[in-house]
């Protein structure tokens, strides 16, 4: 059974990394609750940066639902072409915008479940904005914090809601508005998911019960030794046809 973070070493991870970003704020770019809310949208399964070069050209022309609902899908969709899953996403959003319209005022609703009500918008969604718009100690758990979480024994968890309703359990009041943005920059930056997690610059390693450390140049690649090598094919003992029978059959073009 693999062994869960003691109390006392969970306020120091979080002294840590709050020692080392004292005032963490997410990447998207965003200027009011509405912006958040669309960028944040518009997210996932993209890159914070590729969200961000497409909403640099589209919430100077539209920054409010109003303008949304006005530029239409097919127009939106040209903005966000770049960005993963962009048709289901456009059509999210003008029908999100719509509802923000007809029954809120056009007003971001601070609450987590009247946010989850709006066409794409899950739980991650509502609570990055409750977080980040409305400054609610609201954890978004991603992949990112998933990994850590887990990786570290902060807060294991199967799915991403054990892991989220465990966070919320073990992580002190004093660090919960800021441990979303914490936990994902560190797993974004240091604890990566591609490659080993960088424990040699890892300000939290002392505490984290990850093993074994990645060293510093990673590890050393395994030897392959001989009965691990793949065994080489026999040669086929077929004969091969004779050549005047190739013509007749048409080989398969393989896909471009
Ligand atoms: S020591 Fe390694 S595994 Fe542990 S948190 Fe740091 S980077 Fe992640």
């Amino acid at each position: 059974m693999p062994r869960n973070m003691t109390r006392a070493n969970i306020a120091a991870f979080y002294e840590i990394l709050s020692q080392v970003k004292p005032a963490p704020d997410t990447e998207l770019t965003y200027h009011d609750p509405y912006t958040l809310l669309i960028a944040v949208t518009l997210s996932a399964q993209a890159t914070d940066v590729g969200v961000n070069k497409a909403t640099a050209k589209l919430f100077p022309v539209a920054d409010t639902p109003w303008k949304m609902v006005a530029l239409g899908e097919e127009k939106l969709g040209e903005h966000i072409r770049t960005i993963g899953l962009w048709r289901n996403k456009a059509k999210n959003v003008i029908k999100l915008s719509q509802m923000l319209i007809d029954e809120h005022g056009g007003v971001v609703p601070q609450d987590r479940d009247e946010l989850q009500k709006l066409p794409g918008v899950g739980r991650k969604t509502a609570n990055v904005v409750c977080n980040v718009a409305f400054g609610q100690p609201t954890i978004a758990v991603d992949t990112h914090i998933f990994r850590v979480s887990n990786r570290t024994g902060l807060a294991r968890g199967k799915d991403v809601l054990a892991v989220e309703q465990r966070l919320e359990k073990v992580t002190p009041s004093e660090y919960l508005l800021h441990a979303h943005h914490w936990l994902i920059l560190h797993g974004r930056y240091i604890c990566k998911a591609m490659g080993d997690p960088e424990c040699w610059r890892c300000p939290v390693r002392d505490l984290c019960l990850y093993a074994p450390k990645t060293p510093e140049g990673g590890f050393p690649k395994a030897k392959k030794t001989g009965a691990a090598q793949t065994p080489k094919k026999k040669k086929s003992m077929r004969k091969k046809p004779p050549l005047k029978s190739v013509g007749k059959t048409k080989a398969k073009e393989s896909p471009a």
